[in-house]
Formats: C-alpha cells, structure tokens, sequence
C-alpha cells in the first residue's frame, strides 16, 4: 500500500545527508585538521505504530504530541472519525522529524485510512483514503472420525467457517446427530485481509459433505446465496433438526465442548438426547400458541407455522427470554432450553411436527423452497462445485 509516511522518509534522509555533506565541508575549509567525527549525528525520522488501546488522546500523549497539536488532530478528525470508538485493532502510524515535529499522523479503521499532515501555513490537513484488501482462496477436505468440528479443526479451518460450513446445509444436514465416522467433507473459501494482514471477511465459495447417513450434499455461493448442484436453493421450510449447529457451538464454546448429540424416535416424534441447557431452536418461522407446563410434556412450547405445520418441544429445563403465547418467531431463534421435566428419564427434547393436526415423520420431509438459478449463473454454480478435488 502507498504510504504518504513513508515517502517522507528518502527526503528527510537526503535533506539530511546535504545538510552534513555541507557542514562537514564548511568545516574542512576552514580547518583542514577537522576530523569528520565531530559532525553531528542526524537521527532519521522517527515511526512508531501501534493499535489504539486506550483513548487515540492518551495514545497521541504518550508518542509526545504536545496538548496544542492533540487539540487540532481531535478537531480536524471531528465528525469524519470518533475517537471513542478507536479499538486496538484499530491501528496508528505517527512520524516524526529529526526534531520532534509530527510529520504525519494515519489512523486505520474499517477498511480507511485517515490522514493527517502538515499544510501550507503550519495548519494540518485530513485525507480519507480507502485501504485495498488482498483475496485469498483456501481449500480443506477431510474423512470424519469423530465430529465435523474435530475434522475442520484438524486440517486448519477456522471456527467462523466450520459454523458458516453448519449453516450452509443446515436446511438438509444435522451435523449433531447425522455424523458418521468415514463421511466426506470439502470446502473452498475466500479469505480477505487489510495490507497488515488482519482479516477482514471471509466466504465459503463451494462445499461438499457426503456422508452414509445424509447422502451427498452441495453448494455453491452465488449472489449472496447457495445453491447445489441443480441449482436449487438450499434454504427451505425447514431447518433440519431443532438443535441448531451454530447455536449450540456458541453456547457451550467457553466450555470448548462440541457435542456430538443422538436421537431416538420411540413415539411419533423425535427425542434428541442432549445435556440439560442446550439451546432449543425453531425450525422455522412461526408464532407461539403455547409456552408452559402441559402434564407428561413438562415444559412445553408450541409453534404454529405457514400452510398447517405446528412443531411441538417438550420437557425444557426453561424458556428463551420473551417466548409466550402470542410472540413471533425466526427460523433458527433460540426458544428454550433442554431440560427433563414431566414424564422424562433423563435431559432430552421431545420434538413432534403435525400437518394439519396429523403427526408426521420430519427426518422425510423434503421441503424444498421453489427459488433457484438458472442459465449462466446456474452453470457458474455448477462449475464451482465441479471444481472441487
Ligand atoms: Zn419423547
């Protein structure tokens, strides 16, 4: 990246250099026997960087600046930047001359970079830059052993992308309970970082999971969604299972404990043996028509959603904040939590679906939205998941 502070640098030095050539020449001609070692040292200019801990005031206090120039820097930034939000991640470069004078002064944050330099007149003047961002791609394949979260993390992928990775294909695929020892996975990512190498974003591009118990599953990104290989959408209806991936990752992720969850099916609806406190998630949108204790159900919270569906969740240790009869909720909102009250021998949830009061089977529920690509974007789609090893 360009770097106005830098380019003060081989001026300084040469302005310096002159300025001893000179002197040391003066000084020749009128005494020979002058020995060169009397020339005073120049030190070059003076750069010191560093993240913003602390306020950008203390910080600019310690590197020298007097209570005059901190003054007009905090009255020039006003308005374009707030000093209070500055974080250390935020960074700053302040160069001085050999005499102490600031030269220039640049703050990093969010992708711009602020500028401040001395203008005509000894006032300072403030440019707001855009900083580039550099694109990398990565790949990562892998067999499971024991649970998606200790395969990615053995082969170096980043817990941000195992969780986006959850996501992806948590309409079609519970990495908690559909896990099985010899299943595939890859992904390819894109990672971008700021010019000091800091990450700024980063984005699945195209990812695969085979497994003996979920069958082959794609996608692609394309427009700000995903697609497989058909070119069909991979949200739908319906989450896959109502303890969310990403949910409970995060939720048990101080304890660095990544659960792998099973389940039962002894009535007309599912039972995830899970640890009491789990978070309970929804599989889709919906309202509330019931929350509180109904006999042999313990704990119990009803959904009522689009064309007929009702989800049933059963023996909660206790609600999500706000969950009563009445609220809306989001597809993946964490509702309650898991727990064993009522007639239950052990913490799990009971999760029953029915369709116009009919129960169903929700593990053969293919619920797939309508919405997908087509023509060139379909064939882009395609070809990123052909292009996987
Ligand atoms: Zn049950």
């Amino acid at each position: 990246m360009y770097s106005p502070s830098e380019s003060r640098r081989p001026f300084f030095l040469t302005a310096s250099l002159v300025a001893a050539a000179l002197l040391s020449a003066a000084l020749w001609l009128a005494d020979l026997s002058y020995s060169p070692k009397a020339v005073p040292y120049q030190r070059p200019v003076r750069v010191s960087s560093g993240g913003v801990r602390g306020t950008l005031d203390a910080v600019l206090k310690a590197e020298g600046l007097d209570n005059s120039a901190r003054h007009r820097i905090s009255t020039l930034l006003r308005g374009k930047l707030d000093p209070r939000r500055l974080r250390p991640q935020d960074t700053y470069t302040v160069a001085f001359s050999t005499w102490g004078k600031m030269l220039s002064l640049s703050i990093t944050k969010d992708l711009k970079q602020y500028f401040i330099s001395p203008a005509a007149g000894g006032a300072l003047q403030l440019a707001v830059l855009p900083v580039g961002t550099s694109s990398a791609s990565k790949l990562a394949s892998g067999v499971i052993k024991t649970s998606l979260w200790e395969a990615m993390s053995a082969e170096g992928v980043p817990p941000a992308v195992i969780l986006d990775y959850a996501d992806i294909f948590s309409w079609s695929v519970d990495f908690l309970t559909e896990v099985r020892g010899g299943d595939r996975w890859v992904l390819a990512w894109t990672q971008d970082s700021d010019p000091s190498g800091r990450l700024v974003s980063q984005r699945i591009t195209a990812a695969r999971y085979e497994g003996a118990e979920t069958g082959r599953n794609t996608a692609a990104w394309h427009a700000g969604n995903y697609y497989d290989e058909k070119g069909d959408s991979l949200r739908s209806m319906f989450l896959r299972a109502p303890l969310h991936y990403r949910r409970i990752s995060s939720y048990f992720s101080n304890r660095r404990y990544h659960p792998v969850l099973k389940y039962f099916r002894p009535h007309h609806g599912i039972d995830y043996a899970a640890p009491k406190g789990t978070p309970v998630s929804a599989v889709a949108d919906g309202t509330v028509t019931f929350a509180g204790w109904k006999g042999g159900n313990g704990n119990l919270v009803v959904l009522r959603h689009a064309a007929g569906y009702e989800t049933t969740y059963g023996h909660l240790s206790r609600y999500a904040r706000g969950i009563k009869k009445g609220r809306r909720v989001g597809q993946g909102d964490v509702i309650a939590y898991v727990g064993s009250t009522g007639l239950s021998s052990g913490p799990h949830l009971d999760f029953r679906i029915k369709l116009n009061g009919k129960p169903l089977n929700f593990i053969k529920i293919k619920y797939r939205s309508a919405s997908g690509v087509s023509g060139n974007a379909k064939a882009a789609v395609q070809a990123a998941i052909k292009n996987l090893p």
